[in-house]
């Protein structure tokens, strides 16, 4: 039997136009991104791709838009936000997502870090991501069906960890695997979240709290 994949337009011609995309950008800068490289990287990645059909049309509007499974493509400034944050301390080599869901974070993280290792509990989420990151030939990125509270060690020390999804309390396993010097953007809590960025550094870990969030919570276990 054949499998037909269907053709996504990487342009996104008419609906996603380049002036609607400008407009998105615009609106990181007024909310006060200023990473030029993260802004660029937003501006010529094509978020419609990460997205069904019947969404594709909101794409470039700044707002977290459903997945399925109950899960959300993170609101572009809150992407732009975190990424920002990961590279504030320099080059990074080996980066650590937690919660791939559409593939999104990915793809801009695969073109701003050498090597990208994602994990995701849900196995459709990870399939479709596995397609619209080979669509886009993003080809640094490694991905794992598992849970991500555990890390990947066998893949670690990373120089950063992210995770698209929040915790109650940091898992324990992503600060043994971070590198020293590493960062870890991180949003924690239940009902009030907050985005956390934490360095290893010499002597312990330097915790510093960035500002309210509001985030899918990362599920122990893995789905089939
Ligand atoms: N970065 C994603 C955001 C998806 S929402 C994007 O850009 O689309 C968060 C994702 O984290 C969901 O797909 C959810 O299934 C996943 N997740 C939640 N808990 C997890 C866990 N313990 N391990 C791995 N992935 C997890």
């Amino acid at each position: 039997m054949v499998t037909v994949v269907k053709r996504v337009d990487l342009n996104g011609i008419g609906m996603t136009s380049q002036r609607t995309r400008e407009r998105l950008i615009q609106r990181l800068v007024d909310q006060g991104i200023s990473d030029l490289t993260v802004l660029d990287t937003l501006r010529t990645t094509p978020r419609h791709v990460f997205l069904d059909e019947a969404m594709a049309h909101r794409a470039y509007e700044d707002t977290a838009l459903p997945i399925g499974y109950q899960q959300t493509l993170s609101q572009p400034y809150i992407v732009a936000r975190m990424t920002e944050l990961l590279l504030a301390g320099g080059p990074l080599h080996r980066v650590l997502e937690i919660g791939t869901g559409s593939g999104y974070q990915t793809a801009v993280l695969a073109q701003l870090v050498e090597r990208v290792y994602s994990v995701e509990r849900i196995r459709p989420l990870q399939n479709k991501a596995r397609a619209r990151l080979r669509q886009l030939k993003l080809y640094n990125v490694h991905l794992r069906h598992s849970d991500g509270a555990m890390g990947w060690q066998e893949k670690g020390p990373f120089d950063g960890i992210i995770s698209t999804a929040a915790p109650e309390r940091v898992p324990q396993d992503l600060l043994e695997q971070l590198a020293p010097g590493g960062r870890l953007i991180i949003p924690v809590g239940k009902v009030e979240q907050h985005l956390k960025v934490i360095c290893r550094t010499e002597e312990g870990f330097d915790v510093e709290t960035v500002e309210a969030v509001r985030f899918v919570p990362l599920l122990s276990g893995k789905e089939r």
